[in-house]
């Protein structure tokens, strides 16, 4: 049995910790500003949405005030990190990565393809504006795969597509290919993620100088659709 003072001492603990994890919170809810952006490495860039995406699974999103963060990115933004992410409806970076305003830059593209507008818009998010980290994210269950396996075809959808088709091309695949394979549709959508990231230094002059020079970090991760968690790569 705990006496009277150590009742009290461990409820002054747990309110100590309370308010720490609330003063964490707090600051992780500042925008960020320019010299917060230059002091962050590539590699700090990377856990922050680890850690992110940490508190978004386990139901603790930091839940900041946007209008404070709006205010304070009125005049200027200078975000961390940058991610290329496909339109589906399930996957918003900044929700998954529990991330909010002036954070990151999200460019976002059927199939998350390295096409040249999007390369531009990462150089952009890196070169010019200061960004630390590009993160391809790729899902589980993505349509845009799906239509790629099936080589389906729609207006100009059927271009999109086909920048998916050579990450189907690069497995080693027997068989005529369906989307109602599930490991299979798993497989290209990992594959294209990496390709995507391959292509960003391929494609960009500007994103691979910043990449040898130590100040970016491009990788790919995977978004569990059914869980929330993401998966890292490379
Ligand atoms: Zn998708």
């Amino acid at each position: 049995m705990l006496n009277r003072r150590q009742t009290l001492r461990g409820a002054a603990a747990l309110a100590g910790l309370v308010a720490s994890a609330g003063a964490a919170a707090k600051d992780r809810c500042v925008a960020f500003t320019p010299t917060m952006q230059q002091a962050k490495s590539p590699q700090e860039a990377l856990q922050r949405l680890k850690d992110g995406n940490a508190r978004f699974v386990a139901g603790q999103a930091l839940h900041c005030d946007l209008l404070e963060q709006v205010r304070s990115t009125a005049t200027q933004q200078a975000p961390f990190a940058a991610v290329l992410g496909c339109i589906d409806s399930r996957v918003p970076p900044e929700l998954v990565f529990d991330q909010n305003i002036g954070d990151m830059f999200v460019a976002r593209v059927a199939g998350n393809i390295a096409s040249p507008d999007i390369v531009g818009s990462l150089e952009f998010a890196t070169a010019l504006a200061g960004a630390k980290l590009i993160v391809v994210l790729g899902h589980s269950e993505c349509g845009a795969v799906k239509g790629a396996i099936d080589d389906a075809k729609l207006g100009s959808l059927t271009g999109v597509l086909q920048q998916i088709r050579p990450s189907l091309k690069a497995l080693d695949y027997k068989g005529v290919p369906s989307s109602k394979d599930k490991a299979l549709v798993q497989r290209v959508a990992e594959q294209n993620a990496k390709d995507a990231a391959a292509h960003l230094s391929g494609r960009s002059e500007t994103l691979a100088g910043l990449v040898r020079e130590g100040k970016l970090k491009i990788v790919y991760a995977m978004h569990d659709v059914a869980t929330g968690k993401v998966s890292w790569f490379g």
